[in-house]
């Protein structure tokens, strides 16, 4: 069947030329051996330089280590600082592997819901309020999969706050802290006074240089916990492709100019989708400030999100993930990706239209 695909997050670009380049030439230069499993010793430094110059976090290379992906990063974090009887706190809706490694570790998660009509913004007095002398972490995703939101400043401060008083550490998975619009600013909770030692960043080169097939991402913790996910890391991966490593440094030095233009056109793709999506009978939703989510309300409240989703495969052949695959508080919407070229978007709003709206 001709259905158009809108279940991966990912974009829809080519990795940027002198990425593949550089790939090319690090096999035929022979990087094709291991290495240091922690990362290449100039591609750690191109990390430290970049958190340093883009989100202000000042870390040695000692905390760092090279990932495969954001989700190796995100694993190993968790398996390394939640035991069972701990509970995490996370915003829901959320992307279903930071629950799912929670629960994996033998630790609690714990919704803290956020909702489309304060923009899925975290209240933050809500958050205080689950916290218990169980809670071991608070998982941060802005800009955040599945609904496009980017915590500001403020509220990121107030929970910084929480987790100095209480000993909380903050997981922030920033892969997506290029996407962001309408002049708004990613900012990194690792950077904030007092949080160093509580916060491990993370971040891939998956979403922002179009390279999600190349598993490639990087940490940053305080060194007691990075040596031991050191220590998980060497026993299952060893480390990520030698060669992609090297490739990791010329996105990193170079690739700017790319992750921008992409960027502009996510923005572009945006600003027509979403006003579109609205005007079918079928959602309701505000434009999300950040990432390349949008995630609509169902207008008609009878509906589930997995009866929406069908509705859309059988009869529109748009494949969607429903929102009750993001947390309890994901039921009534569904995740759309608008990293599509536009006669795909353009389709996908003919189809909707047509299918009946
Ligand atoms: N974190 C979030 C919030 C994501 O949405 C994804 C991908 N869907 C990942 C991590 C995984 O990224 P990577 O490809 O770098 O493993």
């Amino acid at each position: 069947m001709d259905v158009i695909d809108l279940s991966e997050g990912q974009p829809h670009f080519d990795t940027p030329e002198p990425i593949k380049k550089a790939v090319k030439d690090a096999v035929d230069a022979g990087v094709v051996y291991y290495i240091e499993s922690r990362g290449l010793p100039q591609l750690l430094e191109e990390i430290k330089s970049k958190l340093e110059k883009e989100n202000g976090i000042d870390v040695e290379t000692a905390q760092l280590m090279v990932t495969v992906g954001a989700k190796e990063a995100v694993a190993t974090a968790i398996l390394c600082t939640i035991n069972p009887g701990d509970e995490v706190l996370i915003p829901d809706p959320y992307w279903g592997t930071h629950a799912a490694l929670v629960s994996l570790a033998g630790g609690t998660p714990k919704s803290v819901p956020i909702h489309d009509e304060d923009g899925f913004r975290i209240d933050t007095t809500e958050m205080q309020g689950l916290v218990t002398s169980k809670t071991k972490m608070i998982i941060l995703n802005s800009p955040h999969n599945p609904t496009g939101m980017v915590l500001p400043k403020e509220d990121l401060e107030v929970i910084a706050d929480i987790c100095k008083k209480k000993n909380i550490l903050a997981m922030s998975d920033e892969i997506y802290e290029k996407m962001v619009y309408d002049g708004i600013r990613h900012y990194s909770i690792g950077s904030f006074p007092g949080m160093e030692d509580l916060t491990i960043t993370i971040n891939s080169l998956s979403k922002s240089y179009a390279m999600t097939g190349w598993r490639l991402g990087y940490v940053a913790a305080n060194k007691e916990i990075m040596n031991k996910m050191l220590i998980v890391h060497q026993h299952s991966v060893t480390h990520p492709a030698a060669f992609v490593e090297v490739a990791a440094i010329t996105a990193l030095r170079e690739c700017d100019k790319y992750v921008k233009e992409m960027v502009a056109y996510y923005r572009t793709a945006r600003d027509y989708f979403v006003p579109e999506l609205n005007k079918t009978s079928f959602f309701r939703c505000n434009p999300p400030k950040g990432a390349f989510y949008v995630f609509p309300r169902i207008r008609d409240e009878s509906i589930s999100s997995s009866r929406m989703s069908d509705l859309l495969l059988e009869k529109a052949r748009v494949l969607v993930v429903p929102g009750s695959g993001f947390g309890s508080h994901g039921e009534g919407f569904v995740r759309f990706v608008y990293a599509k070229p536009m006669s795909i978007l353009k389709q996908i709003i003919q189809r909707i239209k047509d299918s009946g709206s």
